[in-house]
């Protein structure tokens, strides 16, 4: 039974979520059981009514009756909307609460993880489906609540008019389940289906809209709009069966009802015949039947619901389960000042890849030594820097910082220590300050000026019409690649790391630019130890030692004054004879 463990899937992530506001819970059961009452109470008052008009009752008596259904009448219309609005508020505390949950446990993840998940898809889970759980939970908790009582409530009330308009309404029930029963297993299969479908081609979309600058200039904005019906096609398909058999568990109980108000009305009018019942009790008969048609309309429709949020509650638990490929439970932390780094026989491929992308890399920094990384395209530079970062665990040898595994350095101490300057720079739609800072508020603004003076962009933040609090817009569209290769330089100053990073751009920047990126790189590394990926001779020139990459192995290493003076050597011949597809 798959949708029965989805199920309680779903009531688990429920219970775990409600459970700080159980008193609220407490409060909007006791509204809904008074709802309840009150709907049950007015057939049966319609019904003296009538009965007492008949027997020709006291005006006074008569119009009590009157006022008594006015003031249920009344409380049934308030506690159906308080409750509504009960169950509204405690769906959308519980699911923002799931939904922080989510996000930031999918933040927690690693990188492994994240390149082979699409954004796309993530928003659906984060959002979609937890969206799909608030509707459920503001819907069907207080109606299925409300729509138990008032079935048992009416099939007692029916019994108590007439015990054969009972056994009708008795009959009805199973009659109605059994028709929901048989398309539910399917209808479920079919809305998981669905889901899946919608985060695929979200993801598409997603995909090809942050490529967007990349489609047009390729002219390839026809490919892309094929691939997206191909892409839109299944899902179109998937709909539209999930819809018609999902409705039709829901339409069918509607028939059922047309038949049994019709045998129920047949039923009163010969009990009247017989003497059994009175007139008002036909018109309560009328109103009980439906009473009881309400509920199973509902519930047809809630199960539909039910398998949608049972869908998206196994998905989202399968999603908070899974656990992080690299342990995050290191404890230590690093020394404050410069680094000595040791990387000793480390091998390493990617998770999907059977190669491995890095082999027996050894070497070793003193602290406020610069290494310069070197290699064509391909060799694994890139690769390097992520273990030493630690965004991957390597698959053999060992990262040592200051003497430590880097392993068992705490996470965050590590990500503060170690600072990565890569080629793509993440500019958020936030303020200059936010930007610069990475959202820490404890950072002031003598630091943030200070760390704008050593880059070289003070002059670009006193531009801004409205200072640090200028929004800068999402993707850097308002900054040049060189200005935004500063705002990372910039972030580093604020991190203070005793270990920089450096991959740098391959575009080629204009003179004055690069000027400015060099200064700026000088003041970065004073006192720092430093890897650097260069792509330009005047960045490598600033390292002690070199070391070459040649499909992910170790060509050369040695120091580069060393190197230099020896003719035999790649960087040699790369400083005389300009061969530069080493640093391609
Ligand atoms: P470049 O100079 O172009 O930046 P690089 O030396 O930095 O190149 P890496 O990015 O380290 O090269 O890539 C080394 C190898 O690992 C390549 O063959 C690449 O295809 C592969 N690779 C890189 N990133 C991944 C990844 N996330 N998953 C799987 N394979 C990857
Ligand atoms: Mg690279």
């Amino acid at each position: 039974m798959i949708s029965s463990r989805r199920t309680s899937t779903l009531l688990r992530l429920f219970a775990r979520y409600l459970a700080p506001r159980r008193g609220w819970v407490v409060l909007m059961i006791f509204i809904m059981i008074c709802n309840a009452g009150a709907q049950l109470a007015l057939p049966s008052l319609i019904a003296s009514f009538i009965d007492g008009a008949a027997a020709r009752l006291p005006a006074g008596v008569m119009g009590g009756i009157a006022l008594t259904f006015l003031v249920v009448a009344l409380v049934s219309q308030v506690t159906a909307a308080l409750g509504k609005y009960l169950a509204t508020d405690l769906g959308m505390r519980a699911t923002n609460a799931l939904r922080s949950d989510v996000l930031s446990h999918v933040l927690a993840q690693d990188i492994g993880w994240h390149n082979a998940t699409t954004p796309g898809a993530l928003i659906e889970r984060i959002d979609g489906d937890a969206s799909r759980l608030n509707t459920f939970l503001s819907n069907m908790l207080p109606n299925l609540l409300v729509n138990s009582l008032l079935l048992a409530g009416t099939l007692g009330a029916l019994f108590w008019i007439d015990w054969r308009a009972g056994a009708l309404g008795v009959a009805y029930l199973p009659t109605a389940w059994l028709v929901v029963r048989v398309i539910r297993p399917h209808s479920t299969r079919l809305f998981n289906h669905e889901r899946e479908q919608s985060a695929r081609l979200f993801g598409f979309i997603e995909e090809h809209l942050a490529g967007t600058e990349d489609v047009r200039a390729n002219g390839a904005v026809d490919h892309v709009m094929r691939r997206f019906f191909t892409a839109s096609r299944p899902w179109a398909a998937a709909m539209a069966r999930a819809q018609i058999v999902g409705s039709l568990s829901w339409l069918s109980p509607a028939m059922l009802y047309s038949f049994v108000l019709a045998a129920m009305l047949a039923l009163g009018v010969w009990l009247i015949g017989a003497g059994a019942i009175t007139l008002g009790s036909l018109v309560a008969l009328y109103r009980y039947t439906f009473l009881l048609s309400q509920p199973l309309n509902d519930i047809g429709r809630q199960v539909m619901e039910l398998f949608e949020a049972s869908a998206s509650a196994a998905r989202l638990d399968e999603l908070l389960a899974q656990t992080p490929a690299l342990s995050e439970n290191g404890t230590r932390t690093l020394p404050s000042g410069a680094l000595a780094l040791n990387v000793e026989h480390v091998s390493f491929a990617y998770a999907d890849a059977q190669n491995n992308v890095l082999r027996d890399i050894s070497l070793g920094l003193t602290p406020r030594r610069v290494l310069g990384l070197l290699g064509r395209t391909g060799s694994g530079k890139t690769t390097l820097t992520r273990l030493i970062a630690r965004l991957y665990d390597v698959s053999a040898g060992e990262i040592r910082l200051n003497g430590q595994n880097i392993a068992g350095v705490a996470a965050a101490n590590l990500r503060q220590r170690v600072t990565v300057v890569t080629q793509e720079v993440q500019v958020f739609s936030a303020s200059a300050r936010d930007n610069i800072t990475l959202f820490d508020k404890d950072i002031d603004d003598a630091r943030i000026w200070s760390a704008l003076d050593r880059v070289g962009l003070r002059g670009w933040a006193e531009a801004l019409p409205r200072g640090l609090e200028t929004e800068l817009a999402a993707g850097g569209s308002g900054l040049s690649a060189g200005q935004a290769q500063l705002l990372a330089f910039a972030r580093a100053f604020l991190r203070d790391p005793g270990l920089v990073i450096l991959d740098e751009a391959s575009s080629r920047l204009d003179p004055a630019t690069e000027l400015q990126l060099e200064r700026a790189i000088d003041a970065l590394l004073q006192g720092r130890t430093a890897i650097v990926i260069a792509h330009r001779l005047k960045t490598v020139q600033r390292a002690s030692d070199i070391l070459v990459l040649e499909d992910g192995a170790i060509a050369e290493y040695g120091e580069r004054a060393a190197l230099a003076a020896d003719p035999s050597s790649r960087y040699y011949a790369l400083l005389n004879f300009g061969a530069e597809e080493v640093l391609a």
